[in-house]
């Protein structure tokens, strides 16, 4: 019923940072290339993401609404997870903290909407739209106002609404991003735009770091490429010459998702620890790919922590292979 909804509602989403998290994930795992993120109020009255994906058919729009709808996992496969959504869980909270729209279309069918009110799913109505899908959240958190409360300033919940695309814009540089401030009305003020990179994966992660992070990080890094046991690792780690690093520059990722997890930040700070200070911060963007099999991401709903079948197989392939990049670079 409605309240267990809003009370489950509330383990996905905590701020208006969790439901963009949850809804860019949706747009990515539709496939698409170009994303906008617009907020009014720090996301508390307005959300809108917009995207170019493969859309749902009209007649799927309700049970992608409905609690445990997935179109993405059969039941038989439970921890073989390669999309981002597998819980089916995210657009039904949505709609029991806020007042949900959904538009969208699918190739070949008309646009339609469907609307969540008071915790029913309204009928599908006819929309037009020309592709993609829309997907709007008013008023989070209007039938609770306790949680309400806990929300922090519009300036800090736009804050946090950023980093949440910037970390996932990372992972998806062949994505463009857009991030605009519509509060008041009108087109707003675009806060972050980040077209679809281009060329072999390697330039375009290079490139896309270069614009999140920054030129001088990306200049003033080193490229690590290791393997282990079917482990992978990739990305950028700085030089202990770089002297911008902070915790807020450390970005973790597993099999495409930003993470953030004790295991990964610890092994960062002993694979540096010959050449930096205890004080400071080793910046890096560095991403782990292995089988699904070899993680499970089910930890939380908000799915920022892993857990490693093999925890120390990880940690040692990041500190031997950031050692050894820092040690072919003189350090
Ligand atoms: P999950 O992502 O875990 O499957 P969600 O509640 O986030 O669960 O979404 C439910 C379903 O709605 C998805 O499985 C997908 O079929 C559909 N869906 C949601 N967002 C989009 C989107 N932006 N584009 C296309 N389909 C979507
Ligand atoms: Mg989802």
């Amino acid at each position: 019923d409605a309240a267990i909804n809003r009370i489950a509602a509330g383990e996905v989403v905590e701020r208006p940072a969790s439901a963009v998290k949850e809804l860019v994930e949706n747009s990515l795992d539709a496939g698409a290339r170009r994303i906008e993120v617009a907020y009014a109020d720090g996301g508390k009255t307005l959300l809108r993401i917009t995207d170019d994906g493969h859309g749902m058919r009209p007649e799927d729009l309700p049970l992608a609404l409905a609690r445990h709808a997935t179109s993405k996992i059969d039941g038989t496969d439970l921890l073989n997870i390669n999309s981002f959504g597998f819980r089916g869980e995210a657009l039904a909270s949505l709609g029991a903290v806020g007042r949900l729209t959904v538009t969208s279309r699918y190739a070949g069918h008309d646009g339609a909407a469907v609307a969540v009110a008071g915790g029913q799913i309204q009928p599908v109505r006819p929309a037009a739209l020309r592709g993609g899908t829309v997907v709007e959240l008013r008023d989070l958190f209007c039938a609770t106002p306790a949680r309400l409360k806990f929300l922090r300033t519009d300036r800090a919940e736009a804050q946090a609404i950023g980093d949440v695309v910037r970390r996932l814009a990372m992972a998806e540089p062949f994505t463009g991003f857009t991030l605009r401030d519509v509060t008041g009305g009108g087109d707003g003020r675009t806060v972050l735009r980040l077209d679809p990179e281009n060329g072999d994966p390697q330039d375009a992660l290079a490139a896309r770091l270069a614009r999140v992070i920054g030129r001088d990080f990306v200049e003033n890094a080193l490229q690590i490429d290791a393997e282990r046991d079917g482990i992978a690792l990739s990305g950028l780690a700085a030089l202990p010459t770089y002297s911008r690093g902070s915790a807020v520059t450390q970005f973790l990722f597993v099999n495409g998702r930003p993470v953030r997890d004790k295991l990964l930040i610890g092994a960062l700070r002993a694979a540096y620890s010959d050449v930096l200070s205890r004080d400071r911060h080793p910046a890096a963007a560095l991403f782990i790919d292995c089988d699904p099999l070899q993680v499970d991401v089910n930890v939380h709903p908000a799915k920022a922590e892993v857990r490693f079948r093999d925890p120390w197989l990880v940690r040692g392939l990041i500190v031997s292979a950031l050692r050894h990049a820092l040690a072919e670079a003189g350090h």
